[in-house]
């Protein structure tokens, strides 16, 4: 029989992970992770406790296209960024890993010199049902890793989808992976998250790559500079890195506490964090109210009836759409 695992008390997680024990961290993070109720309460009340304690990190988003080369970058990348004495803390955003369970990021293999730094952390990505859960859940996971002394904090993502948007909601800085291609340099991710990106990253500017990825640095340049100024008055820069050779990652680097530096000053810094958590907010509500919509049974059975009525057109979605949200009202 499935036997639930012993928990500790609230001081005992929130002890261990402001004294940055690795382990309670761990544990803390299944607790956020969990899918039980009673954890849940749990988590909340460390949460709570460890939140003074939060937000002193740059919040790094990585994202780019499979086969990019992200891992790669993140483990030579991180390896720079523990070697200025930082703590760094690796996470992931894949909504896919419902399925898969695996995850862009679970497999710490993939990282191995990464693994072993005592600098630095790094957890498998949180599968979920939906990326609204498994974001709580990650923006959750990078409170308890400040709290524990990650003064860096890397969320990666894969580019395809909306998940893009997701990261983007919850760091200071995001960065683009690019391969350069031959001609269609803008086909293959989609130009709303170009314009998302603080920075570009041509990857794999090694080899006989190298000037393909000088020509595509000169061309995404270009291409950013037709985009509508940010509002933080940043201007994102296209950079060529190499994460086997080791070449430009110090640039990347750079960049962003050039970034973090500029938006403190103009205060962009405080006030996009503000946003961003007023904002979560509203994500776990809407989130929380679709969960017990969709779990009440008596809507459940409905929405099955519903559904054949709209496919016969007996019924509009819309009517049908007032109908369950009042049967819901009256449960
Ligand atoms: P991900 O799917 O975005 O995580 O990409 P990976 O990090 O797994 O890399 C995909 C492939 O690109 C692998 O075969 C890597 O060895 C290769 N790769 C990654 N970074 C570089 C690089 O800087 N230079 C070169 N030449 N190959 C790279």
């Amino acid at each position: 029989m499935y036997q639930r695992k012993r928990r500790l008390k609230v001081e005992a997680y929130v002890d261990g992970v402001l004294n940055g024990d690795k382990i309670i961290l761990s544990k803390a993070i299944t607790l956020v992770e969990s899918t039980l109720e009673s954890d849940h309460l749990i988590a909340e009340q460390v949460i709570e406790k460890i939140l003074p304690h939060t937000g002193n990190s740059v919040r790094i988003g990585i994202t780019g296209v499979p086969g990019v080369g992200k891992s790669t970058f993140i483990e030579s990348f991180g390896k720079l960024v523990t070697s200025f004495n930082n703590k760094l803390a690796v996470l992931a955003i894949d909504p896919s890993s419902q399925r898969s369970k695996g995850s862009i990021l679970g497999d710490k293999t993939r990282m191995s010199n990464l693994a072993i730094d005592p600098l630095a952390y790094i957890r498998p990505s949180a599968a979920g049902s939906s990326l609204g859960g498994v974001s709580t859940k990650t923006r959750e996971t990078m409170l308890l890793c400040e709290a524990a002394g990650y003064n860096v904090i890397f969320i990666e993502t894969v580019g395809v989808g909306q998940s893009e948007t997701t990261v983007k909601g919850m760091v200071d800085f995001f960065l683009l992976l690019m391969l350069a291609g031959a001609g269609d340099e803008l086909q293959g991710i989609k130009k709303g998250i170009m314009e998302m990106a603080d920075a570009i990253a041509i990857t794999k500017a090694d080899g006989d790559n190298k000037a393909k990825c000088q020509r595509a640095q000169r061309e995404y340049k270009n291409a950013l500079h037709l985009f509508p100024p940010s509002e933080n008055g940043w201007y994102p820069n296209v950079l060529t890195c190499s994460a086997i050779d080791n070449h430009g990652l110090m640039a990347i680097w750079e960049e962003i506490e050039k970034y973090s530096k500029e938006m403190k000053k103009n205060n962009f810094f405080f006030s996009n964090r503000q946003f961003q958590n007023v904002e979560w907010m509203h994500d776990i509500i809407l989130y929380s109210l679709k969960q017990k919509f969709y779990s009440n049974k008596k809507i459940a059975n409905s929405i099955i009836t519903l559904e054949k009525d709209i496919k016969n057109k007996k019924i509009p979605a819309i009517s049908a759409a007032r109908n369950l949200l009042k049967e819901y009202q009256q449960t």
